[in-house]
Order: C-alpha cells, then structure tokens, then sequence
C-alpha cells in the first residue's frame, strides 16, 4: 500500500480490502471547501455541518458512480432553514445555506437544534442524471432527519434506501473538510483480489466488522489534522488494501444567465413586473457563487415572449420542490 500524496490538490482517494469483502474513500478537500466560504459568512456550528456535506456528497458521489448530479439538502425547522450540496460525476461541487436571519446560533449548536427544532427536518437526495431522456424526472428520496450527525443521517438513509452498510466519518473546520466512507460489499462466494482462500461469508462479515471498529477510532479533531496517507497507514496497516488512482474534487458552480431567467419566469410576470417598477431592473445573486445576474425592461420583456412552456425550461431538479 503506498499513497503519493498530492500537496494542495483536493483529493478523493479510494481503495477496496484485497479481500473483497469491503471498500472505502478517503475525501481530503481545502481549496474547494475555501471557495464554499469565501462567498459566505456562516457562523462556525453551520460550516461543520455544511462542510461535513460537502465531503459526504462527494464520498456519495464517487460511490454510487451515476452519471449525473447528486443534490444533497436539509431541509430544516429550526433557525437553518437549508443546506445543499451539489456534486456531479466529474466531483465538481457547489453549497450554499440558509439561515434564518433573525437567529442566534450559539457556538455549540448541533443538528438536531439547527435544523430539526420541532422533529420536522427532512433529508433529501436527488439524482438527477446527466443525459436525460425527454420526461425522465430525477430521482429524489426525501426522509425524515434520522440522527444527531450528518454522518449517521446518510448512513441511515443507505441503509433504508439502498439495502447498503455503509459508516462515514466527517469533520470539517474553516480550512478543510474530511471523511472516510466504508461500504460492506455484497458476499461474491469469497472470491478474493489475491492468491488466498476464498473467504466464508463469516470472514467477510468479520473483516467488515474489524473495518468499522479501526474506522471508529478515528477522531473528529484527528480527521481534522491528518492527511490521508498518513490515516490510511494509520488505521489500516494491518490490513491488505489496494488503492486506485485519486480523483481531484474541484469547486464549480453551474449557475447561467439562462436558467436564472428561467427561475425568472416561474416567479411569474406579476412578480417580475413589480420588482421591475419598484426599481428599473431585476438583480438575482446566484446563492451559491455569488455571481450576479441582471435583467433590464427588455430583457424581462424578452423572458416573457417565449413560447415554450415553462416546465420544458426548467431543470428538473428545481421543478420538483
Ligand atoms: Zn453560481
């Protein structure tokens, strides 16, 4: 096992137990993760968990290899009304917040305070595939917020909605965001990646157990301050691990001129009229990147003109909520 670590590239490292009874990704993100902030000033408790999102959408991602977009939100009920985080299949990530701007949030707050006040918070993930046929809609799962930690809510989730055992350890701060994700791997007959014995289903099930225990191990602050080579080497020297080639998350946002019309015209002509003489022009700020977007008289006047309904225009995953 031997990891060349790339220095101030984001990394997603995956790796599979030669035994074939579990896989894994380590996700190591700083530039992507700083330029989710820069755009925003969130108060400390909300960035862990937004941050803690970013690294789970990406390990999610790169797991589940769909060729599309996986948006990930809470939807919350208490003084965060939302989290999302958008990743495609190339790791380009963006995420944004909402946060009730009358709000107090104090430095400790957790979740189940943030977002699930009133035992009403929902977690919600749309895959929205790349090359859609026309009509096809995205798949979207929404539950209730089963659990103290974004961690233990998506493990939940995989467990219900895909039949699939998987942990994950998040952590993130103001500099980087980090996990790692096993997965138990469905029993093959003990076939393994190495000239050994097959395994019985009792020795897959116990080297996925002894997986979950070293994974257990790992600390938020230690997750924090480590690099992935030196987790790797550290949680599972004992183990016979082969690694693939890393793959490089990147922040990108996938906000246009076009689909903020198009957001336009769902708020209707009333809507965009008023703003129009209230005040000569239609300013919207993308709430993910920050880029602004500006609409003149003729321009609203153009949105308006076109023929093709509305539905047709609009992506499909802001058409379904
Ligand atoms: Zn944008």
């Amino acid at each position: 096992m031997s990891i060349t670590p790339i220095i101030g590239q984001d990394t997603l490292q995956k790796f599979i137990f030669d035994n074939a009874a579990v896989r894994g990704e380590f996700i190591d993100i700083s530039a992507t993760w700083r330029e989710v902030l820069s755009r925003h000033a969130y108060p400390a408790p909300v960035k862990k968990l937004l941050g803690e999102m970013v690294a789970a959408a990406a390990l999610l991602s790169a797991n589940l290899k769909f060729n599309g977009s996986i948006i990930m939100q809470i939807h919350g009920d208490g003084p965060v009304r939302l989290l999302v985080v958008e990743c495609d299949a190339d790791l380009h990530l963006r995420a944004t917040a909402k946060i009730d701007p009358d709000a107090v949030i104090a430095d400790d707050a957790r979740l189940p305070t943030l977002l699930n006040a009133h035992g009403k918070g929902r977690f919600i993930i749309t895959l929205d595939p790349a090359d859609k046929m026309p009509g096809q809609q995205p798949y979207q799962g929404i539950v209730p917020l089963d659990g103290d930690d974004v961690g233990t809510v998506i493990e939940n989730y995989m467990l219900r909605s895909e039949q699939l055992d998987t942990k994950l350890w998040l952590a993130a701060d103001d500099n980087v965001s980090r996990g790692l994700l096993l997965q138990k791997l469905p029993y093959n007959g003990g076939k393994t990646a190495v000239e050994t014995a097959p395994l019985t289903e009792d020795e897959a099930l116990e080297t996925w157990n002894r997986a979950v225990i070293l994974g257990s191990t790992l600390k938020q602050e230690e997750l924090l301050s480590t690099t992935i080579d030196v987790l790797m080497q550290r949680l599972f020297w004992e183990e016979t691990i082969r690694v693939f080639e890393p793959l490089h998350p990147s922040f990108h946002c996938t906000c246009t001129r076009e689909k903020v019309g198009n957001m336009l015209k769902m708020l209707g002509r009333a809507e965009v009229d008023s703003v129009l003489e209230e005040q000569g022009h239609v300013g919207v700020n993308c709430d993910f990147c920050g880029q602004h977007y500006d609409y003149d008289k003729v321009d609203c006047a153009q949105l308006f003109a076109t023929d093709a309904p509305v539905e047709a225009l609009i992506p499909a995953s802001e058409a379904k909520h």
